[in-house]
């Protein structure tokens, strides 16, 4: 018999100490033009959409996608409207499953669990026999909420997320699993009440142990379905935030405690471990001066990450290219709406005398600077890396303005995913000619830029490199801002959604 199973997305990481996002800068795609868009596109989205697509036996009904670029939190409004909007079409549609891809680690100006709440109005609204399955990112912060709310909720296992696609088209497998009575999702949760503040990729360091253990136990464990490590975001602000472990099993199993206990006992015990190294501002441009023999350096902002939520307006890597000691040529953005409108209203040719950039974040200030429009551009670049290739670059209307003849800046109006080569390639500007380019994210461009420069991380100031203290916590009582050595792992809580094929279990 024929499934209806309604899918959608909603995925911001919101920056708890970045400006507000303001609805006006969030783009929302409705009707079949979403299902036309994600088709074979990198994302969990995509791997969803094309996993249901293969199947004859599945009506597809499209809901709504927003794809949100990392940035503060959202505006409390725009998020009502959506969820309103979500509640609606479940009602009418009534479909027997629904398929959602979230980030997991969305704030809004008045709300911290904004999946979870999510969940819990679709669930109510849906009843207790849809299905509802959701894709995380690994740095989601995963709550009570939404564990209890959603049948499926597994994260994506690799950072840099080279398996969003496939993470999207396993959770379809296991809604179908559901639906057809031969999965009894339960969930076991612990956390410890910690931050890692670096060394966050899953092929290196205590990550890559950590997540080899994970899938032993998956393969050799009948009774796991999945175990899922997730790393909370940084610059989040949420209750009851650490590192988690949740494993999903299939109906009720007894060692589940242990198991996932044991994680975050490991993530605590190895904190220490989890730090980068990194290099100064000074020490990345060497390494740049080594051109020609080398291939350009991609060097990693890590301070302004747009991709992290940073607002992606500094200027002091250009600065320090111009003063140093050696003619360099190199590329970067800059988020500066006001020098995109400059640009725009003069013409290609023009010189213009711009405050570039650092009206955003708060420690920065723009940079009086003069520079020659070489590009005005108002279509919509797309990425076109293995990392979220397909989906919009989301930089908005953009200007391209050269520098004392070597520097190319990009001015955006939008602060957009800086991560991928075609931010600069669609503006006429070839990596392959340039001393370094600059680039807003610390891991999805690696793969992006892979044989086209070489990856620098740069120890860079700003709002998306975490050291303890910077970030004032309100909610969260983490390592390393609080002491939480008498107590750091949290209790292990199950969850398992009860009513349904009467199946109980006594929820502690
Ligand atoms: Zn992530």
């Amino acid at each position: 018999m024929t499934k209806r199973i309604a899918v959608g997305r909603l995925f911001h990481e919101s920056h708890g100490y970045a400006r507000p996002t303001i609805s006006e800068s969030i783009t929302v795609v409705r009707g079949d033009r979403l299902i036309r868009e994600a088709r074979g596109n990198g994302t969990t989205f995509g791997g969803i959409v094309d996993a249901l697509t293969e199947r004859c036996d599945v009506e597809l009904l499209p809901i709504s996608d927003s794809m949100i670029a990392p940035s503060g939190l959202i505006d409390h409004g725009f998020y009502l409207d959506q969820r309103r909007f979500w509640e609606e079409q479940v009602k009418g549609l009534r479909p027997d499953a629904l398929i959602i891809d979230l980030h997991g680690a969305m704030g809004t100006t008045e709300l911290d669990d904004v999946e979870g709440d999510f969940l819990d109005h679709l669930r109510s609204v849906a009843g207790e026999s849809v299905v509802i399955g959701v894709g995380l990112d690994l740095h989601a912060n995963i709550t009570p909420s939404m564990l209890s709310a959603g049948d499926i909720c597994i994260a994506c296992k690799q950072n840099p997320h080279n398996d969003y696609y496939d993470t999207g088209k396993r959770v379809v497998e296991l809604v179908l699993e559901v639906l057809a009575g031969r999965l009894h999702p339960v969930y076991t949760l612990a956390k410890a009440r910690m931050i890692a503040p670096g060394k966050l990729e899953t092929h290196l360091g205590p990550l890559k142990q950590l997540h080899a253990r994970a899938r032993v136990l998956e393969q050799s464990t009948p009774a796991i379905v999945d175990i899922s490590l997730y790393n909370a975001y940084r610059f989040g602000d949420f209750t009851d935030m650490g590192q988690a472990a949740v494993l999903l099993s299939n109906g009720r199993y007894p060692q589940a405690k242990e198991i996932v206990y044991k994680f975050a006992q490991e993530f605590w015990e190895r904190r220490d471990e989890f730090n980068d190294d990194l290099l100064t501002i000074e020490e990345a441009l060497d390494a740049a001066a080594e051109r020609p023999k080398r291939l350009p350096k991609a060097l990693a902002d890590l301070g302004d990450r747009t991709l992290a939520g940073a607002p992606g307006d500094s200027t002091l890597i250009l600065q320090a290219a111009m003063n140093y000691k050696r003619p360099l040529k190199g590329a970067m953005t800059v988020h500066d709406p006001e020098t995109v409108a400059q640009a725009h209203t003069s013409s290609v040719g023009a010189t213009l005398a711009m405050r570039l950039g650092g009206k955003l974040t708060p420690q920065f200030e723009p940079f009086d600077v003069e520079g020659v429009v070489k590009v005005i551009n108002r279509k919509d670049v797309k990425l076109i890396g293995p990392n979220f290739g397909g989906e919009s670059a989301a930089m908005g209307d953009t200007a391209l303005v050269e520098i004392d003849n070597r520097f190319q800046v990009i001015a955006t109006s939008k602060p957009g995913f800086i991560s991928d080569p075609n931010v600069f390639e669609s503006h006429g500007v070839h990596i392959r000619n340039q001393d370094f380019v600059v680039v807003k994210s610390q891991y999805h461009f690696n793969a992006n830029f892979n044989g086209l420069a070489t990856s620098l991380y740069l120890a860079s100031p700003g709002l998306a490199y975490y050291l303890p203290g910077v970030f004032d916590k309100k909610r969260a009582r983490v390592w390393p801002d609080v002491d939480v050595e008498a107590d750091p792992i949290l209790p292990p809580q199950v969850f398992a959604r009860q009513g349904r094929f009467n199946y109980r279990l006594k929820i502690n």
